[in-house]
This record gives structure tokens, C-alpha cells and sequence, in this order.
């Protein structure tokens, strides 16, 4: 009798499923994957429609996916999330040093352990570089910002929503209280619109972050009794629950305090931000319209021009 082999997940079915179809490009590490020349494609369009709906109106910056360290620890990351981060180590040692460590390599060992932290770690968020260059005295009307980029989370899933490295679009408000709350409900209404246009199935709910712990627990608590986030979610993978494709985000004045930026009329400002999830949306709208884009719905093919 052939080894039935493990008891795959759906999602891990999924997954496999695109992998066959060559959507997805195994690397042998759940969660990063290589993307076929149609998902490259689709994945562009999703950025080009998603950076449409704020074109002329942001002020476009761009940063690395490795982030100086001090950012995640300035932003309150490694307290809140201290399972998802991700830092740099990197070898500074001599030749015995270096010896050792291809011992321990050649021994099937881990060779990690002979390098040494760096002032650099892996962005978890595309608007976490953004604010510690934000001028501290903000203009009348406040600051508005288009950033998009790599980040990183360390939850290893099959899920292919749940991914270990992927893009993350958004707008990002520092300014007034009311200007922050303003930017964070305008966005979740339009990401709700732009994303419904293109055929998905969506729902905008109330959200909150698995801030890490028991002191995370409060956080979490808190952020919910603020209706502080909100999410766009839809369904990304067959019997799964729906995932945020899009979160809109209300920091208070959490980042803003921490770095004296503050408003016009010189009290604390506060931030909101929106953040498309570039991969996600593409999964979403694959599982809704097929894998093969030439047979989408037409409305869905104009408006990403695909
Ligand atoms: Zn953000």
C-alpha cells in the first residue's frame, strides 16, 4: 500500500492547487512563494488601480523593506508584536569565528547562531519608516502620504493570504484628531467601493490587532472599545474564513507623541493610515473570478486592465 503522506489543511490544498496550476512558485518554506507572470501581472494592476484612487493627492515616498532597527523599536513593534518581528544578523566575526561557523554549517548545525545583531530589522508595516521623517510641525490641514512596500511578519501559515513577506499600498494622514478619524472612515467607505467594483464579495467590520500577551490583551481590548480599525475583508481560499484584504487604521496619537510631531495649532498630532494589501486582493479576486484571467468578468478585466 502507498503512504497516503499527511493530512493536508485546505488551505495547504489550496495552495498546492496553485502551485500546480504555476500561479505559485514553491520556495520550500510555507508562506514565500515566487509568482507566475500572470499573478505578476495582476498584482501590478491591483498596485496601478490602488495607487489611482490617490493619485495627485498624496505626496508619493518609498523605503527599503529592511528598516533601520530603531523604527521598530521607536514604533512600539517589538513590545506589541514581538512574535512577528524580524531583524537582521549578520557575521562581523575573524577567521576562527568563521571557521566555527562552517563547522557548524557543515554539521547540518545553526550556522545563525554565530552572527550578531545589526542596526537594521525587516519593515513590518509600509508607513512604520514614514513617520520619523515627518517635519515634528505639521502644516495647516496636515500631511498626507502615499508609501508601499515590502514588509515582513513572521506567521509561517499554508494559508496563502497569510503570507511571510508581501506588498503592502497605503495612505497615511498626520494631522488633527478629527482629520485622522476623517482619513480613516473616508478610506475604509472608498476601499469597501473600489474593491466591491471589481466584483469581490466584501464586508467592512470592526478589527482589532493580536497585540502579543497578556498586556496585549488590554491593548487589543482597547483598540476595539475605540472602534479604532476597521477591515475589508473577503474570502481568499476555499472553506477558510474571510481575510482583511484592506485595513483602515486609527494610531491616535500613538506614533506622533513619540516623535514631538505635532499639528498647526502646536498640540500632539494624530495619524491614520489605510493599507492594501496588494497579494491579498489578487488571492481574493482569484478565488472569486478563477485563475484564468482571460475568463473574468468584464467589468472586473476594464477596470485592472487585464
Ligand atoms: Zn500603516
Amino acid at each position: 500500500m502507498s503512504d497516503p503522506g499527511p493530512v493536508l489543511s485546505s488551505g495547504a490544498r489550496y495552495r498546492d492547487e496553485l502551485v500546480a496550476r504555476g500561479l505559485l512558485l514553491a520556495t520550500g518554506v510555507d508562506g514565500l512563494y515566487g509568482f507566475s507572470n500572470d499573478l505578476v501581472r495582476l498584482i501590478a494592476a491591483v498596485e496601478t488601480y490602488v495607487s489611482a484612487a490617490g493619485a495627485g493627492k498624496y505626496e508619493v515616498l518609498r523605503f527599503p523593506p529592511v528598516v533601520p532597527r530603531v523604527v521598530l523599536e521607536r514604533s512600539g513593534y517589538v513590545r506589541s508584536f514581538p512574535d512577528l518581528v524580524g531583524a537582521v544578523r549578520t557575521f562581523t566575526g575573524g577567521d576562527e569565528a568563521h571557521h566555527a561557523l562552517l563547522r557548524t554549517l557543515d554539521a547540518g548545525g545553526d550556522w545563525t547562531a554565530g552572527l550578531g545583531g545589526s542596526d537594521v530589522a525587516l519593515c513590518a508595516a509600509a508607513c512604520q519608516p514614514l513617520y520619523p521623517t515627518i517635519t515634528p510641525d505639521l502644516p495647516v490641514g496636515g500631511r498626507r502620504f502615499d508609501v508601499c512596500g515590502y514588509v515582513f511578519r513572521h506567521e509561517p501559515s499554508s494559508d496563502v493570504a497569510r503570507m511571510l513577506s508581501f506588498r503592502q499600498y497605503e495612505y497615511v494622514y498626520a494631522g488633527d484628531e478629527l482629520g485622522a478619524l476623517a482619513h480613516r472612515d473616508h478610506w475604509t467607505e472608498v476601499a469597501a467601493e473600489m474593491l466591491s467594483d471589481l466584483g469581490l464579495d466584501v464586508a467592512a467590520t470592526l478589527a482589532s490587532d493580536p497585540f502579543f500577551g497578556r498586556a496585549g490583551r488590554a491593548l487589543t481590548a482597547t483598540q476595539r472599545e475605540g472602534a479604532l480599525k476597521y477591515e475589508v475583508v473577503a474570502a481568499t481560499a476555499p472553506d477558510a474564513p474571510t481575510t482583511a484584504i484592506t485595513s483602515a487604521n486609527c494610531h491616535l496619537d500613538h506614533f506622533c507623541r513619540e516623535l514631538g510631531i505635532r499639528t498647526a495649532a502646536g498640540e500632539t498630532a494624530h495619524s491614520s493610515c489605510v493599507g492594501f494589501g496588494l497579494e491579498r486582493i489578487a488571492f481574493a479576486l482569484l478565488f472569486a473570478h478563477g485563475p484564468n484571467l482571460a475568463g473574468w468578468p468584464d467589468r472586473a478585466r476594464a477596470r485592472l486592465a487585464v
